[in-house]
Protein backbone atom coordinates (compact mmCIF):
# COMPACT_ATOMS: atom_id res chain seq x y z
CA UNK A 1 0.00 0.00 0.00
CA UNK A 2 1.25 3.65 -0.48
CA UNK A 3 2.65 4.77 2.16
CA UNK A 4 4.80 7.59 4.24
CA UNK A 5 7.26 7.49 6.50
CA UNK A 6 7.99 10.09 9.27
CA UNK A 7 10.94 10.21 11.10
CA UNK A 8 13.14 12.64 13.67
CA UNK A 9 16.00 12.67 16.53
CA UNK A 10 18.15 10.58 15.16
CA UNK A 11 21.17 12.72 16.40
CA UNK A 12 23.17 11.54 14.04
CA UNK A 13 27.10 11.46 14.78
CA UNK A 14 30.33 10.35 14.45
CA UNK A 15 30.19 9.28 18.17
CA UNK A 16 27.20 7.48 17.74
CA UNK A 17 28.17 4.35 15.79
CA UNK A 18 24.74 2.60 16.88
CA UNK A 19 22.26 5.24 15.89
CA UNK A 20 24.25 5.61 12.36
CA UNK A 21 23.92 2.05 11.74
CA UNK A 22 20.39 1.91 12.21
CA UNK A 23 20.58 4.77 9.68
CA UNK A 24 22.15 3.06 7.32
CA UNK A 25 19.82 -0.20 7.70
CA UNK A 26 16.38 1.44 7.18
CA UNK A 27 17.34 3.94 4.49
CA UNK A 28 18.37 -0.17 2.86
CA UNK A 29 15.34 -1.96 3.66
CA UNK A 30 12.16 0.41 5.09
CA UNK A 31 12.74 3.51 3.33
CA UNK A 32 12.85 2.57 -0.44
CA UNK A 33 8.98 1.01 0.22
CA UNK A 34 7.81 4.53 0.84
CA UNK A 35 6.68 6.84 -1.61
CA UNK A 36 8.40 9.93 0.72
CA UNK A 37 10.24 10.26 3.67
CA UNK A 38 9.89 12.90 6.10
CA UNK A 39 12.56 13.86 8.41
CA UNK A 40 11.47 16.42 11.50
CA UNK A 41 14.71 18.10 12.69
CA UNK A 42 17.45 16.54 14.66
CA UNK A 43 18.74 14.52 11.74
CA UNK A 44 22.05 14.97 12.79
CA UNK A 45 23.44 15.82 16.48
CA UNK A 46 24.53 19.29 15.32
CA UNK A 47 25.31 21.20 12.04
CA UNK A 48 27.72 23.57 11.93
CA UNK A 49 26.78 25.13 8.20
CA UNK A 50 26.55 23.45 5.07
CA UNK A 51 30.33 23.78 3.89
CA UNK A 52 30.97 21.14 6.86
CA UNK A 53 28.76 18.25 4.34
CA UNK A 54 31.89 17.30 3.13
CA UNK A 55 33.20 15.90 6.44
CA UNK A 56 33.17 12.10 6.36
CA UNK A 57 30.65 11.21 8.23
CA UNK A 58 28.29 13.58 6.86
CA UNK A 59 29.17 12.75 3.42
CA UNK A 60 28.18 9.16 4.12
CA UNK A 61 24.71 10.08 5.32
CA UNK A 62 23.90 12.58 3.20
CA UNK A 63 25.26 9.83 0.16
CA UNK A 64 22.49 7.28 1.73
CA UNK A 65 20.08 10.34 1.91
CA UNK A 66 20.57 10.66 -2.14
CA UNK A 67 20.91 7.12 -2.71
CA UNK A 68 17.23 6.42 -1.37
CA UNK A 69 15.97 9.66 -3.69
CA UNK A 70 17.33 8.15 -6.55
CA UNK A 71 15.07 5.36 -5.77
CA UNK A 72 12.30 7.80 -6.36
CA UNK A 73 11.30 8.19 -2.98
CA UNK A 74 10.55 11.76 -2.05
CA UNK A 75 12.65 12.82 0.77
CA UNK A 76 11.54 15.67 3.43
CA UNK A 77 13.85 17.91 5.73
CA UNK A 78 12.84 19.83 7.89
CA UNK A 79 15.02 21.39 10.87
CA UNK A 80 15.39 20.77 14.36
CA UNK A 81 16.68 22.68 17.07
CA UNK A 82 20.23 21.23 16.53
CA UNK A 83 20.94 21.17 12.91
CA UNK A 84 18.56 24.52 12.09
CA UNK A 85 21.50 25.95 9.92
CA UNK A 86 20.70 23.09 7.45
CA UNK A 87 20.65 24.66 4.55
CA UNK A 88 20.15 24.23 0.81
CA UNK A 89 23.68 22.95 -0.09
CA UNK A 90 23.29 20.48 1.97
CA UNK A 91 19.20 19.55 1.03
CA UNK A 92 20.33 19.56 -3.28
CA UNK A 93 23.24 17.35 -1.96
CA UNK A 94 21.10 14.72 -0.30
CA UNK A 95 18.04 14.93 -2.83
CA UNK A 96 15.60 16.54 -0.54
CA UNK A 97 13.49 19.25 0.18
CA UNK A 98 14.12 21.59 2.64
CA UNK A 99 10.52 22.25 4.61
CA UNK A 100 9.08 25.32 7.04
CA UNK A 101 8.47 24.48 10.39
CA UNK A 102 5.31 23.67 10.31
CA UNK A 103 4.14 22.67 7.26
CA UNK A 104 0.35 21.42 6.19
CA UNK A 105 0.15 18.59 4.45
CA UNK A 106 -2.40 16.44 2.31
CA UNK A 107 -1.44 12.96 3.27
CA UNK A 108 -3.68 10.20 1.80
CA UNK A 109 -6.89 12.65 2.30
CA UNK A 110 -5.95 13.94 5.96
CA UNK A 111 -4.84 17.10 6.86
CA UNK A 112 -1.66 16.70 8.45
CA UNK A 113 0.31 19.42 10.29
CA UNK A 114 4.43 18.55 10.82
CA UNK A 115 6.24 20.27 13.06
CA UNK A 116 9.80 19.67 14.80
CA UNK A 117 8.33 20.26 18.21
CA UNK A 118 10.77 22.53 19.59
CA UNK A 119 8.44 25.39 19.21
CA UNK A 120 5.29 23.91 21.20
CA UNK A 121 7.51 23.79 24.14
CA UNK A 122 6.75 27.16 25.90
CA UNK A 123 7.14 26.50 29.49
CA UNK A 124 11.10 26.55 29.17
CA UNK A 125 10.87 29.83 28.74
CA UNK A 126 14.87 30.27 29.03
CA UNK A 127 15.02 27.76 25.78
CA UNK A 128 12.11 29.72 23.61
CA UNK A 129 14.23 33.06 24.11
CA UNK A 130 17.87 31.24 22.96
CA UNK A 131 15.13 29.61 19.73
CA UNK A 132 14.52 33.32 19.03
CA UNK A 133 17.94 34.02 18.64
CA UNK A 134 19.11 31.12 17.02
CA UNK A 135 16.33 31.75 14.40
CA UNK A 136 17.24 35.64 13.71
CA UNK A 137 18.49 36.03 9.94
CA UNK A 138 21.31 38.26 10.75
CA UNK A 139 22.61 36.47 13.78
CA UNK A 140 22.84 33.45 11.67
CA UNK A 141 24.22 35.30 8.95
CA UNK A 142 27.16 36.56 11.23
CA UNK A 143 27.66 32.85 12.66
CA UNK A 144 28.22 31.53 9.40
CA UNK A 145 30.75 33.84 8.09
CA UNK A 146 32.71 32.67 11.16
CA UNK A 147 35.69 30.07 10.15
CA UNK A 148 34.16 26.49 10.18
CA UNK A 149 36.47 25.02 13.30
CA UNK A 150 35.10 28.24 15.49
CA UNK A 151 31.56 27.10 15.06
CA UNK A 152 32.23 23.66 15.98
CA UNK A 153 33.98 24.43 18.71
CA UNK A 154 31.20 27.15 20.01
CA UNK A 155 28.37 24.63 19.26
CA UNK A 156 30.32 21.71 21.31
CA UNK A 157 30.28 24.48 24.17
CA UNK A 158 26.94 25.16 23.91
CA UNK A 159 25.70 21.63 24.33
CA UNK A 160 28.24 21.15 27.32
CA UNK A 161 25.48 23.47 28.56
CA UNK A 162 22.81 22.33 27.39
CA UNK A 163 23.42 18.72 28.58
CA UNK A 164 23.93 20.48 32.25
CA UNK A 165 20.70 22.40 32.24
CA UNK A 166 18.85 19.62 30.90
CA UNK A 167 19.62 17.91 34.54
CA UNK A 168 18.69 20.85 36.54
CA UNK A 169 15.40 21.73 34.53
CA UNK A 170 12.35 19.79 35.28
CA UNK A 171 10.74 17.12 33.02
CA UNK A 172 7.58 18.43 32.47
CA UNK A 173 9.27 21.89 31.30
CA UNK A 174 10.67 20.64 28.58
CA UNK A 175 6.99 18.62 27.06
CA UNK A 176 4.96 20.34 25.23
CA UNK A 177 2.73 22.73 26.27
CA UNK A 178 -1.36 21.61 25.75
CA UNK A 179 -2.36 24.97 25.51
CA UNK A 180 0.41 25.50 22.74
CA UNK A 181 -0.55 22.59 20.28
CA UNK A 182 -4.70 23.61 20.72
CA UNK A 183 -4.22 27.16 19.44
CA UNK A 184 -1.38 25.12 17.04
CA UNK A 185 -4.36 22.77 15.92
CA UNK A 186 -6.74 25.65 16.05
CA UNK A 187 -4.51 27.79 13.30
CA UNK A 188 -4.25 25.06 11.18
CA UNK A 189 -7.90 24.04 11.19
CA UNK A 190 -7.70 20.74 13.17
CA UNK A 191 -5.48 18.48 11.42
CA UNK A 192 -3.34 15.38 13.01
CA UNK A 193 -0.37 16.76 14.48
CA UNK A 194 2.95 14.88 13.95
CA UNK A 195 5.81 16.07 15.58
CA UNK A 196 9.63 15.10 17.28
CA UNK A 197 11.90 17.04 20.20
CA UNK A 198 10.59 16.04 23.02
CA UNK A 199 11.82 12.09 23.04
CA UNK A 200 8.24 10.96 24.30
CA UNK A 201 6.79 8.68 21.65
CA UNK A 202 3.50 8.40 22.46
CA UNK A 203 -0.68 8.80 20.59
CA UNK A 204 -2.17 11.45 22.02
CA UNK A 205 -5.71 12.91 21.57
CA UNK A 206 -6.64 16.53 21.76
CA UNK A 207 -10.13 17.93 21.81
CA UNK A 208 -10.07 21.45 20.86
CA UNK A 209 -13.04 22.99 19.74
CA UNK A 210 -15.30 20.11 19.92
CA UNK A 211 -12.81 18.46 16.98
CA UNK A 212 -10.86 15.30 17.84
CA UNK A 213 -7.31 15.18 16.29
CA UNK A 214 -4.90 13.05 17.03
CA UNK A 215 -0.64 14.03 17.87
CA UNK A 216 1.55 11.64 17.11
CA UNK A 217 5.03 12.40 18.95
CA UNK A 218 8.13 10.39 16.93
CA UNK A 219 10.79 8.45 19.27
CA UNK A 220 14.11 9.74 18.86
CA UNK A 221 16.83 6.89 18.28
CA UNK A 222 18.79 6.58 21.71
CA UNK A 223 15.78 5.23 22.75
CA UNK A 224 13.58 3.09 20.43
CA UNK A 225 14.51 2.88 16.89
CA UNK A 226 11.53 3.49 14.96
CA UNK A 227 9.24 5.38 12.37
CA UNK A 228 5.80 6.55 11.93
CA UNK A 229 4.40 4.92 8.94
CA UNK A 230 1.22 6.39 7.67
CA UNK A 231 -1.04 5.42 4.56
CA UNK A 232 -4.72 6.14 3.99
CA UNK A 233 -5.89 4.18 6.30
CA UNK A 234 -3.99 5.92 9.14
CA UNK A 235 -0.77 5.99 10.95
CA UNK A 236 1.22 3.26 13.04
CA UNK A 237 4.37 2.75 14.67
CA UNK A 238 7.02 0.83 13.29
CA UNK A 239 10.02 -0.97 15.06
CA UNK A 240 13.31 -2.32 13.49
MN1 LIG B 1 14.99 18.61 19.02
Amino acid sequence: MPHTLFISDLHLSADHPHSTAAFQRFIATLAPQAEALYILGDLFEYWAGDDDRHDPFHAEVIAALHGLATHDVKIYLMHGNRDLLMGDALAQAAGATLLDDPTLLDLYGMPTLISHGDKLCTDDVEYQKFRVQVHDATFQKNFLAQPLAERKAYIEQLRKQSNAAKQSKGSAIMDVNVDAVATLLREYRYPRLIHGHTHRPKRHEHVVDGHRCERWVLSDWDQQLSALRCDAQGCRVISF
